[in-house]
C-alpha cells in the first residue's frame, strides 16, 4: 500500500516553477496537488495578455536553455499545439542598442562598434580597455568592478551603465558583482571581439549572452504555460486556484501545518473570508520576503528585519498598438540613453505575426523598471500611455499619431534586487528557512535568484526529484531540500 497516497500538497504561485513542479507531482498520481496563485491567469512573470487584437508578454518571453531536460520539456508541452495554430517556432535572435541616436547591432559588431562611436572614441574604449588589463581592479565588489574589468570604463559607461541603472534604481557600484557574473558569465571584451568577427564558426561554443537562435509559442509565451496548466488539470487529484493569495503560514514543531489565503477577486470582502488548506508539504515560489513576514509564529527579530533588506523592483509596461507594420527588425531594443525613462522595447510582432490581428498593426512593449513606492509607480495609465507615446516619437522610431491605443501592466516584483548586502540578508533567511522539514523553495523570487525560465523550472525540477527521490526513504522529512537550497542560493 502506499501510505503517502492522498498526501496535501500545496504549490504556492503558479508561474514556470510552480507550474514545473505541479506537473511533475501531479503525473505521479499519488499526491493532492493545489497550485495557489493570486493572480487571475497562470504563467508569473511569463504570462501573456491579450488586448484589443494585440497579445503582449510581460517583455518577450524567449525560450532558450543549455538544458536537454527543458528543451525536451517544452517541446512535448507544445507537441498537439500546432493543432491550434500554436507552433514552438525557432527564430534568429536580432537585438539592438540604442545609443545617441544611433543603433548599435548586438552582440556587438566591431565595424558597426567603431563607425557608429566614432573613430575617436572607438579609439578611446580601447584605450581604456588596455589601461584596465594592465591595471585592473584588484577588490571586485561591485558590477561596476566586474563589468570595468572585462570591458574597460569607457565600454561599461556606454554600453552598460544607464540601461543598469534604469533597470535596478541604483548606482552600478552599489549592485553586488554577482549580477554580472551570473549574468554575463564567460563573457569579455576579447570574447565579443573574436565572436563579432568569428562567431559564424564557433556559434555551438557562443556564450549564452551571444546565442543567436531561440524558440518561441506563435501565440505568446504565455500560452506554454496555460497548456501546461491543462495538462495538470487533466490528473483528478489536481487543481490550480486561482485569484488565492497566500497570507499566513501556519507552523509547528518545524513543520508547516496549514495554509490561510484570500479570494483577491472578492475586493474589499475578501479580507471578511479565509480559507485554510491543510498540508503536508509545501512548494513556494513566492517572495521570500513575503514568505517570512507570513509566517506564524513569526520569526525571531532578527530574520524578519533580514527579509525586511530584501528589495524587489517592480516593472510597468506600457503596451501599445500602432497603426503601421515593419516599424523596426528588432525583437528587442535596448535603450541606452539617458534622455527618455524607457529602458527596453519588445516588437511582439517579430515573435510571431500571430501576436497582432490585424497584419497592419504592430504590438509594442515598452519596458519601465521602478520602485513601488515611487511617484513613478504611482502615475495614472493615462500619464504611463502619454508618457510611452512621447518617448517612442523621441527616440524616432514610431510617429505619436500612429498610436491608436495601449494598456499598461504592472509587476511589483519583478526582480529580486542584488544590492550590496543582499546576500548577508539572504543567508539569514536561508537558514532560518532550513528548519521545515517539508518547505521546499523554487523559482526566481523564491530563491530570490534573478534567473529565466529554464533556471526556474531546473529549481522545480530539483526540488521535486528530491521530494519524490527521498519520498519512500524512512525518514521523509530529512528530504534532501536542504542540500537543494544550499545549491540554489
Ligand atoms: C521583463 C522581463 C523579461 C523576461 N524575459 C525572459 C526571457 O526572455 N526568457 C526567459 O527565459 N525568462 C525571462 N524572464 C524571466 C522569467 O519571467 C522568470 O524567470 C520566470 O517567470 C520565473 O518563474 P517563477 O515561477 O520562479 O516566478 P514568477 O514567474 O514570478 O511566478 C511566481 C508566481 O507566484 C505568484 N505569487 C507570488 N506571491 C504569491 C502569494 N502570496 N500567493 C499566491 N501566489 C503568489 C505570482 O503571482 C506569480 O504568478 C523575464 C523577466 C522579466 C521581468
Amino acid at each position: 500500500m502506499d501510505e503517502f497516497k492522498n498526501k496535501n500538497i500545496i504549490v504556492i504561485g503558479a508561474g514556470p516553477a510552480g507550474l514545473t513542479a505541479g506537473f511533475e507531482i501531479s503525473k505521479t498520481k499519488r499526491f493532492n496537488v493545489n497550485i495557489l496563485e493570486k493572480d487571475k491567469v497562470v504563467g508569473g512573470l511569463s504570462k501573456t495578455t491579450v488586448y484589443n487584437g494585440c497579445k503582449f508578454d510581460i517583455g518577450p518571453h524567449h525560450f532558450l536553455t543549455h538544458s536537454d531536460k527543458v528543451e525536451v520539456w517544452w517541446k512535448k508541452v507544445m507537441e498537439g499545439e500546432s493543432k491550434k495554430g500554436n507552433k514552438f517556432i525557432h527564430l534568429k535572435r536580432f537585438t539592438r542598442i540604442y545609443y545617441k541616436r544611433h543603433f548599435f547591432h548586438y552582440p556587438l559588431q566591431a565595424l558597426d562598434a567603431i563607425l557608429g562611436l566614432g573613430l575617436l572614441e572607438g579609439f578611446l574604449c580601447v584605450l581604456s580597455y588596455i589601461k584596465i588589463r594592465l591595471f585592473p581592479i584588484k577588490k571586485v565588489e561591485s558590477f561596476q568592478d566586474w563589468v570595468t574589468n572585462q570591458f574597460g570604463y569607457r565600454l561599461f559607461s556606454i554600453f552598460f551603465k544607464t540601461y543598469t541603472e534604469k533597470v535596478w534604481g541604483i548606482n552600478c557600484n552599489q549592485i553586488s558583482s554577482d549580477w554580472a557574473s551570473e549574468r554575463i558569465k564567460g563573457f569579455s571584451l576579447s570574447k565579443a571581439i573574436f565572436y563579432a568577427f568569428f562567431g559564424k564558426f564557433f556559434k555551438k561554443n557562443a556564450p549564452r549572452t551571444l546565442a543567436d537562435t531561440f524558440y518561441y509559442p506563435e501565440l505568446g509565451a504565455g500560452t506554454l504555460w496555460s497548456k501546461t496548466a491543462d495538462i495538470i488539470l487533466e490528473n483528478n487529484n489536481s487543481q490550480i486556484t486561482l485569484n488565492e493569495k497566500v497570507i499566513q503560514i501556519k507552523h509547528e514543531d518545524k513543520n508547516i501545518k496549514s495554509i490561510l489565503t484570500y479570494n483577491t477577486s472578492l475586493g474589499v470582502h475578501a479580507l471578511k473570508k479565509f480559507n485554510e488548506h491543510i498540508c503536508d508539504f509545501v512548494f513556494s515560489t513566492m517572495p521570500l520576503r513575503d514568505l517570512i513576514l507570513a509566517l506564524d509564529p513569526l520569526p525571531e527579530e532578527i530574520v524578519i528585519s533580514a527579509a525586511n533588506k530584501l528589495s524587489y523592483r517592480g516593472l510597468i509596461t506600457v503596451n501599445l498598438i500602432v497603426n503601421k507594420k515593419n516599424i523596426c527588425p528588432d525583437h528587442w531594443l535596448y535603450i541606452h540613453e539617458k534622455t527618455v525613462e524607457m529602458g527596453r522595447v519588445g516588437n511582439m510582432n517579430n515573435f510571431s505575426l500571430k501576436m497582432s490581428d490585424n497584419k497592419n498593426h504592430t504590438a509594442l512593449s515598452l519596458e519601465y523598471f521602478s520602485f513601488v513606492d515611487s511617484d513613478f509607480w504611482n502615475k495614472s495609465d493615462t500619464e504611463l500611455l502619454e508618457l510611452g507615446k512621447i518617448e517612442l516619437e523621441k527616440i524616432g522610431l514610431v510617429n505619436k499619431n500612429l498610436i491608436l491605443n495601449g494598456m499598461i501592466l504592472r509587476e511589483h516584483e519583478a526582480y529580486p534586487v542584488y544590492d550590496k548586502n543582499y546576500k548577508e540578508n539572504l543567508n539569514i533567511v536561508k537558514n532560518y528557512l532550513l528548519k521545515f522539514n517539508n518547505l521546499y523553495l523554487m523559482g526566481r523570487n523564491g530563491l530570490h535568484q534573478y534567473n529565466n525560465m529554464d533556471i526556474a523550472m531546473l529549481s522545480a525540477f530539483d526540488a521535486t526529484e528530491k521530494f519524490l527521490g527521498n519520498f519512500d526513504r524512512e525518514n521523509i522529512y530529512l528530504a534532501g531540500h536542504k542540500k537543494n537550497i544550499e545549491l540554489n542560493l
